[in-house]
């Protein structure tokens, strides 16, 4: 029951390079399952749960003068990949017997409702889990700007980043095997140790509301409803 958790409405940023598993691109089958049980798992236990999704596996905003791309004409293109990824991920939560709404930054009528953010609300009260894509609808910002504001928005307790590392680290433990984990940090210190945790803008936003970010590994079963649950995994990064 929802009571014994920190957080009651969560929202979840997942990028479009998640989804790719171990491909080169697209939409790995098997991720996009695990993905739709672990949020099935939070919405069971009554969590209120928003969906961010990224594109970054089908298109990343790209300016090619070449082909006479330029750098909005990319981003929408960007923020079309993402409604790709949340359809495919709207279906899998289905499949799983999730009840779920997409919710559109760009007006799809055919496929997803415009973003409204007191329907957001209603979907998120009635047990849907609420998809958002399209990002904000507007060029020059990202899927995690579009995260940190809409979770603004909607009144989440929480921006949970879901990664495929298990924190945030002073460096890049990829590549330094001695960067240290951190298992919580402030604003100030993610900004004056310069860590990349989301871009500026969506950071900022974070900041200047107050909202707590979580960076945790989305790929370890369970992981979710323990953050939720405020076990100590992953970093967080609070006031
Ligand atoms: N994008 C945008 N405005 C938004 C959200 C996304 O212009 O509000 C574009 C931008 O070009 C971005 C692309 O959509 O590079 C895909 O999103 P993102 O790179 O954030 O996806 P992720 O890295 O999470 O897969």
């Amino acid at each position: 029951n929802a009571s014994n958790y920190r957080y009651r409405r969560i929202l979840l940023k997942l990028s479009g390079e998640a989804l790719m598993g171990t491909q080169q691109f697209g939409i790995d089958a098997e991720r996009l399952e695990q993905y739709a049980l672990e949020v099935k798992k939070a919405v069971d236990e009554g969590l209120q749960v928003a969906i961010v999704i990224g594109g970054g596996n089908i298109f990343r905003g790209m300016h090619s003068p070449k082909i006479g791309i330029d750098r909005v004409q990319g981003d929408y293109m960007g923020m079309l990949a993402t409604s790709i990824n949340g359809m495919a991920l709207q279906s899998a939560l289905e499949q799983v017997g999730v009840y779920t709404r997409l919710l559109s930054g760009i007006k799809m009528e055919q496929i997803c409702e415009p973003y409204v953010r007191r329907r957001a609300i209603r979907h998120l009260e009635k047990g849907r889990v609420v998809i958002f894509v399209a990002g904000l609808g507007s060029p020059y910002f990202t899927t995690d700007s579009a995260a940190s504001l809409r979770a603004i928005e909607i009144g989440a307790d929480v921006v949970l980043k879901g990664t495929r590392v298990d924190g945030v680290y002073s460096e890049d433990p990829e590549k330094n095997p001695d960067a240290v984990r951190y298992s919580n940090l402030s604003f100030q210190e993610v900004y004056n140790k310069g860590l990349n945790i989301m871009d500026m803008t969506a950071f900022t936003l974070c900041r200047e509301n107050n909202l707590p970010i979580i960076v945790f590994d989305m790929n370890e079963e369970g992981n979710l409803l323990k953050v939720v649950h405020g076990d100590k995994i992953g970093t967080l990064i609070t006031e």
